[in-house]
């Protein structure tokens, strides 16, 4: 499968090799429910590293972050 991998940001094509993804990507998952309008629709997009700089400036509160204590 070589499936063409988009950051849905900038629209840049994303770095593949083989298949495998060779930039760290931002994806964002949500499945809508109930207390929403989309009840239902599963939404994911995938943010490139300098569109998910972007995205969260626009943050009134920026992101938790903390140190992941397994890679
Ligand atoms: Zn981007």
């Amino acid at each position: 499968m070589n499936e063409i991998l988009k950051c849905n940001g900038c629209g840049r094509e994303l770095r593949m090799e083989n298949g495998i993804l060779k930039e760290d990507v931002f994806e964002g998952k949500k499945q809508w429910g109930y207390f929403s309008k989309k009840d239902g629709e599963i939404h994911s997009f995938l943010l490139c590293e300098d569109c998910y700089e972007d995205m969260i400036s626009k943050l009134m509160i920026p992101p938790v972050v903390t140190e992941a204590t397994e890679l």
